[in-house]
């Protein structure tokens, strides 16, 4: 794979950054993950503006401009030949002169980025199929989740968990309420009302969510946008997860209780059937 670092396009093998990065040293850094199909990027423009917003909201300052962003996409999707999958890409605060817990001057101490592709069958697969088992955990992360940070030692946890107890991912509940899934934002569906947690610092604000709530808004769905209980979701009619490598993912058991008829749901299989129509029409 050719990959990009700091301005470079290098094989992976030949990619290297500093042991004084703070992405390293101390998570200071935030990420994006862009969804390809066909070649092209998925809301390429909705990602760059949660990035940037994340940026903004650590006082970090981007090493290159969206426009150089998107180039530097398109380069990679080229170089590696990448027709589906997706492309991360992560900007860390950079090197410091040494370990302090003080932020460097940002007009000193410029910013790391890279990013590499990774190839992925996204359109097909067993959990579309079958939906998937997810389990509950609480939900023990720092309090500004809608900051896209790297800092994803415990979702990581949460999901070995999950896979320990035969799951496939974990949702996570604070105060009783689910915040979201360890790497995706949880939906159910009850009488035909599509629910899902209001945004706010407590959950990640989806690309994907953005746009499944306004294609659930334009087919005339309901959506209500408020918290619900594990209690609640086991009742429910359906249930799913949406991210930019997931889609609408489907959910079939949470805790060991089956989620209506243990099969994907109607309303998770027709958003993502909108979804993957209309997204490749403003795909870059
Ligand atoms: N919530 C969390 C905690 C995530 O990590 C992600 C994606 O990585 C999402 C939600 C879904 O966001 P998006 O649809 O932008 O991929």
């Amino acid at each position: 794979r050719t990959v990009y670092v700091n301005g470079d396009y290098l094989p992976e093998t030949e990619a290297k950054v500093s042991i004084f990065d703070r992405g390293f040293l101390m998570a200071d850094a935030v990420y994006e993950v862009t969804s390809v199909l066909g070649g092209k990027l998925i809301d390429f423009q909705g990602h760059a503006a949660r990035l940037q917003r994340s940026l903004g909201e650590l006082e970090m300052i981007s090493p290159v401009t969206m426009d150089e962003l998107l180039e530097i996409h398109h380069q990679l999707i080229a170089r590696n030949d990448l027709d589906e999958g997706g492309i991360y890409l992560q900007i860390t605060r950079g090197a410091g002169p040494d370990r302090d817990f003080v932020w460097p001057d940002p007009e000193e101490v410029k910013g790391g980025i890279v990013l590499f592709t990774f190839a992925k069958k996204l359109t097909a697969g067993k959990s579309l199929d079958e939906g998937i088992k997810v389990v509950s955990m609480e939900d023990i992360r720092w309090g500004r989740r809608d900051i896209k940070t790297t800092q994803l030692l415990y979702p990581s946890f949460a999901k070995m968990q999950a896979k320990k107890k035969g799951a496939a991912d974990a949702w996570l509940v604070e105060d009783g309420f689910v915040t979201e899934g360890s790497s995706n934002n949880a939906y159910i569906v009850k009488d035909g009302v599509i629910i899902t947690r209001q945004l706010s610092t407590d959950i990640l604000h989806g690309i994907t969510r953005a746009s499944i709530l306004k294609f659930a808004a334009e087919a005339q769905m309901k959506v209500e946008e408020r918290p619900f209980t594990i209690e609640e979701a086991q009742q429910a009619d359906e249930a799913f997860a949406t991210s930019a490598t997931g889609f609408s993912q489907p959910v079939v058991e949470i805790d060991g209780v089956r989620i209506g008829d243990g099969k994907p749901g109607p309303v998770s299989r027709r958003l993502r059937e909108i979804y993957m129509e209309e997204m490749p029409k403003t795909a870059l």
